[in-house]
């Protein structure tokens, strides 16, 4: 086994890794400056033909991992005739259509790509005419591949490549079978990449079982101390992140900042935005000559900036006494690289500070960057309007107080008093009119955050709230906009809320999201999903078995069970999209209609 960790004398180029030349370039293009770790071990070891377990989990890079060597292959040795070259299998629906956006992002110098994600609760229409198109990679959920498997509409034949992305979400979903089917159904010419973020035995015995000779790669999480640095978090969905920003740096204390993020054009498109708000801000990545980073880091020593936006690379060896505060505007691929990170404030036994954005994807992570700190990483709350509030008034009272203290103001005065005295205009009038003018605003008061971030279902589905907790009586919902459903499947067949979660949103089409409370009972299930439920759902779900046998949800009356009444369940039609590139790297979404893709972030 490899522990891999991101130390700067060993982290290869994308360019060092034998990656094919229009792979390279998409990668490029993308503007990540070096690989992550898992992607520097796992790259060569796939592109050597390999078998790999790698064990990662969701912002280690891992999706790259798996995706570039196999578009290498593809774009080497050409389009396959007999099916796919490369199939993806995911838990979710969400992330089968995340890894598919990958894919598309990774092979937009191939020409006449295309990839299909394929997936249960979509009608089998448009899927079916996806795969007749033909896609060279196909990403879905095994128990809808194993559909298509059946039906003779999706062959196996050609395969050179079979990614298993959270791998322990699939089987903890109940997916044991549907992919140990798709194994022995896959030739012996295939090469096996296993991701995962956890290794319990179920996925040592299919690893054992189907993997040749495997090299197992992980992130390595050394343990490091920044005990001089304090360090906060916040949870927020990367479209609200500029917005958390700017309120935290109303309130906090800093002189000097570094923030982080993940490519070289975030580092210019962050800089512009926090520019545009007033702050002093300036860029550095790895496409900045050496002698011009060097002048904008003189630049933050001199205070003639206060935030530097970088990537890792750009800031490597940086040592600024007056950096008081890092944050990691995207969080980094690997503890080490966090750890690289919080040290560049702190310095000099100074003290410093560290905050941290993490998004509900990524909140696995926190939880190793904990254990390599061996620091609790505290939860950091935004000011509150009213905080926001006086804050501003207090910082505006004080520039107030500086211009009267340090200015000779008799002239201005002069006229200040001719004018209130020819127009008989109050002087707190006068001096708001002025206020206005320096702020740009008729106000100091503060908007409220746009609605907070949310966790997501698949990470809630984590906590032990989710089984277990006491539901409303009565068939009452916890929360005002849910409603609560009944299944026939209980602890008596060992469910698990996994099962339920990946049965209701793949089958149903729904996202984890929507799925709320889950109360497993000995013969029946409790879940909450949202109030205004489309119809379709629960017609798509009426067919939907567990363990084998039939989920028959239907709205839960509090009262013990009742027959189930057949309803009318409105027809919708799935969608379907082959995600094709052509060569001027657009992207098509061949088929019906649907969901637009969830951002990554
Ligand atoms: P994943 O762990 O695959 O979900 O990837 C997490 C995020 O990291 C995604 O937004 C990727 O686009 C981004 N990413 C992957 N590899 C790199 C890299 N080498 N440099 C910068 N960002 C990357």
């Amino acid at each position: 086994m490899t522990d891999v960790s991101a130390t700067e004398e060993t982290t290869p180029r994308f360019s060092e890794l034998g990656l094919h030349p229009l792979v390279l370039k998409a990668v490029e293009a993308q503007g990540y400056e070096i690989p992550t770790p898992i992607q520097a071990e796992t790259i060569p070891t796939l592109l050597s033909g390999r078998d790999v377990i790698g064990l990662a989990q969701t912002g280690t890079g891992k999706t790259a991992a798996f995706a570039l060597p196999a578009l290498s292959d593809l774009a080497e040795a050409g389009r396959a005739d007999d099916g796919p070259f490369a199939l993806v299998l995911t838990p979710t629906r969400e992330l089968a259509i995340q890894v598919a956006e990958a894919f598309t992002s990774y092979a937009t110098e191939l020409s006449d790509f295309s990839v299909l994600p394929i997936y249960g609760g979509q009608a089998y229409g448009p899927q079916l005419a996806g795969l007749r198109r033909g896609a060279q990679v196909v990403v879905g959920t095994p128990g809808r591949v194993i559909d298509h498997l059946k039906k003779g509409s999706l062959k196996l034949g050609s395969l050179r490549h079979l990614i298993l992305d959270e791998a322990d979400e699939m089987l903890k979903m109940g997916f044991a079978e549907d992919i140990e089917e798709i194994f022995s159904q896959v030739g012996d010419e295939r090469q096996v990449a296993l991701f995962s973020a956890t290794m319990p035995t179920s996925i040592h015995r299919i690893t054992g079982k189907y993997l040749n000779d495997p090299k197992e790669v992980r992130v390595a999480a050394k343990s490091q101390t920044g005990a001089n640095i304090r360090q906060r978090y916040f949870m927020v969905q990367h479209s609200h992140k500029l917005d958390a920003l700017t309120r935290i740096l109303e309130v906090e204390e800093y002189e000097g900042i570094i923030m982080f993020v993940r490519t070289k054009q975030a580092t210019e498109e962050l800089a512009e935005k926090l520019r545009a708000r007033g702050f002093k801000t300036a860029a550095i990545n790895g496409d900045i000559p050496q002698q011009a980073r060097e002048r904008t880091i003189d630049m933050l020593r001199e205070g003639k900036i206060d935030i530097l936006v970088a990537t890792d690379v750009a800031a490597r060896g940086l040592d600024v006494e007056r950096i008081t505060l890092v944050v990691n505007y995207d969080i980094p691929h690997d503890t080490e690289s966090y750890v690289h990170r919080i040290g560049r404030t702190g310095r000099a036994g100074r003290s410093g500070e560290a905050i941290l954005f993490v998004t509900p994807r990524e909140q696995r992570m926190l939880g190793s960057i904990e254990r390599a700190t061996k620091q609790k990483v505290e939860p950091l709350t935004l000011p509150s309007v009213e905080e926001l509030t006086s804050t501003r008034v207090e910082k505006f009272t004080k520039r107030i107080d500086d211009v009267l203290a340090q200015t000779e103001l008799s002239e201005l005065t002069d006229v200040i008093e001719q004018y209130s005295l020819s127009r008989d205009v109050p002087a707190s009038n006068i001096a708001a009119a002025l206020a206005s003018l320096v702020l740009e605003s008729n106000t100091l008061k503060a908007e409220p955050m746009p609605e907070p971030a949310r966790r997501q279902g698949r990470d809630r589905d984590r906590d032990a709230g989710r089984d277990g907790g006491r539901p409303g009586r009565g068939g009452r919902a916890r929360d005002e906009n849910m409603a609560t459903y009944r299944l026939a499947v209980g602890r008596n067949e060992r469910l698990q809320p996994g099962a339920v979660v990946g049965a209701i949103a793949n089958e149903g089409g729904i996202t984890s999201k929507q799925i709320g409370h889950i109360d497993i009972r000995s013969n029946h299930t409790l879940v909450d999903l949202p109030k205004d439920l489309d119809p379709s759902v629960l017609r798509k779900l009426a067919h939907t078995e567990i363990q084998g046998r039939p989920i028959d949800i239907r709205p839960d009356s509090g009262r013990p069970g009742r027959p189930f009444k057949k309803r009318n369940f409105d027809k919708q039609p799935g969608d379907g999209r082959n995600f094709r590139n052509d060569r001027r790297g657009g992207k098509k979404f061949g088929g019906g209609r649907g969901d637009r893709p969830r951002d990554r972030y």
